[in-house]
Order: structure tokens, then sequence, then C-alpha cells
């Protein structure tokens, strides 16, 4: 945990210059876009080609904008949020592709707290960790989600997966930009969410074992409990 931290820390500035070179890659990017889409038509049996193209400037345009997140982002909206209904949207939008793949959402909510956050962002994470977790299934698997309290003013949130696990020599690198073991990763997931979860004074740890599966405990300030006030 504390290594992950330090990495953002230490990412935040080379984060900050990605993120501007991102952000200035994007105009040229859709101007490119728009071109071919021009050309298109009279491409005739070259259109394949312009299939690719088109595929591949989508593939730059997403770690484009994955990068974009760790830019100061201009018109951040900290709201208080109720976290379960945060945390049962980002399960809805997943759970067809978890079906599609034959693997189980659990939850056990003990807890439902309001924190106080930036939707989205919060979102994001969520739906960065899950999707990791169902990326390392192979075959039928268990994704569980639980909430409970944790030292009377943070909310403590549990990612478990049944999948792969991570070895001890990889979890090390877990967190530096583009350290991926996937074909199509981009190994940012992490080191993003590891950055807005510093942004939020929250934390993220990972603890891993090879072929048992993989725990994610995440915990956030408290603003308020759902039930009653503190
Ligand atoms: P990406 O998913 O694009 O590879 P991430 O930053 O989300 O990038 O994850 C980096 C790497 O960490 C993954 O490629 C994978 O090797 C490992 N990893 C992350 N979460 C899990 C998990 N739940 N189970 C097994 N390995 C994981
Ligand atoms: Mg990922």
């Amino acid at each position: 945990n504390e290594e992950l931290l330090r990495k953002a820390e230490k990412l935040s500035v080379i984060g900050e210059l990605a993120a501007g070179i991102a952000h200035e890659i994007r105009n040229p990017l859709t101007s490119l876009k728009g071109f071919i889409q021009f050309l298109y038509p009279s491409m005739n049996d070259n259109q394949q080609y312009a299939d690719i193209m088109l595929s591949e400037l989508d593939r730059i345009n997403f770690i484009v904008s994955e990068l974009l997140v760790l830019a100061k982002p201009h018109s951040i909206q900290i709201k208080p949020l109720p976290l379960i209904p945060l945390l049962e949207s980002v399960l809805a939008l997943l759970r067809s592709e978890a079906n599609l793949k034959n693997i189980d959402f659990r939850t056990a909510f003990a807890y439902h707290p309001i924190i106080a956050g930036e939707e989205n962002q919060l979102k994001q994470v969520f739906i960065n960790i899950i999707k990791n977790a169902i990326e390392a299934i192979d075959g039928h698997g268990e994704v569980h989600i639980a909430t409970s309290l944790k030292d009377n003013h943070q909310v403590l949130i549990t990612l478990t997966d049944t999948g792969c696990g991570i070895s001890e020599e990889m979890i090390h690198k877990l967190g530096a930009p583009f350290f991926t073991t996937k074909e199509n990763g981009t190994g940012l997931g992490l080191m993003i969410s590891s950055k807005i979860m510093k942004d939020h004074n929250g934390s993220l740890e990972i603890k891993s074992r090879e072929h048992e599966g993989t725990v994610v405990e995440i915990t956030l300030p408290i603003v308020q409990d759902q039930i009653g006030s503190s």
C-alpha cells in the first residue's frame, strides 16, 4: 500500500505531463479520424485498411483518455455520494460481461455510508478493479464485493476474485505505468485508480497469491452514516 501510494505520488508529476501531452494528441487524432472517414467512400477495395486505421485510432484515443484522468480536472465535482448505489451501478454495467464468462457477483454490503467524491472518477476505479477481476478468471469464478466500517471513520470496500492471482515478483510492478500482462492491456488501470484514491484521501491495497486469487482493499473517508447521522 505504502509502495502504491509512493508510486502514485512520484507519478503525479509524470502524470500531469502525460495528461498534457494526451490533451495535445486529441485534436490531431480527431482530425485524422475525420479525414479517414471522408476518404472512405472512394477507397473501394481498400476500405479494410481504413477499418484497421480507424480501430487503431480508437485504441490511441482510449489510451489518451485514460491518461487524461491524471490531469487535474477543471471541473472536479466533489459531492456527497451514497456508496452502495454507486457500487450497484458499476455492477449493473459489468454484469452482462460477467454473465458471458460465467462469473458470479456476490455482494455483502454490511455498511451503507455516504462518502464524498467525484462520481465518475470513483466509478472508474471500481470499473477498473472489477474488470481486472473478471479478466483474471478463466472459466467459472466469483467476484465478491463487501463493505464494512473501519476505524469508526472509514469505509472498507473489499473486492475479492477467484482468478489467477499475481506472483510475488509481479506484485511489485503493479501500479507502474504501462505494466500489463495482458495482450490488449494498457497497464494504466491500477496507476490511475491509485491516483484517484489518493485524491480522495483514500487508499488502495492489493493482496494476492498466484493461483489463489486477489483481494483489493479500498478505504474511503465517511461523510455520514446513511442511517442516522454522525
Ligand atoms: P491492465 O488491466 O490494462 O493490464 P492494470 O493496471 O489494470 O492494467 O493491471 C495491471 C496488471 O496487474 C494486469 O495486467 C495484471 O497482470 C495484474 N492484475 C491486476 N488486477 C489483477 C487481478 N485481480 N488478478 C490478477 N492479476 C491482476
Ligand atoms: Mg485493468
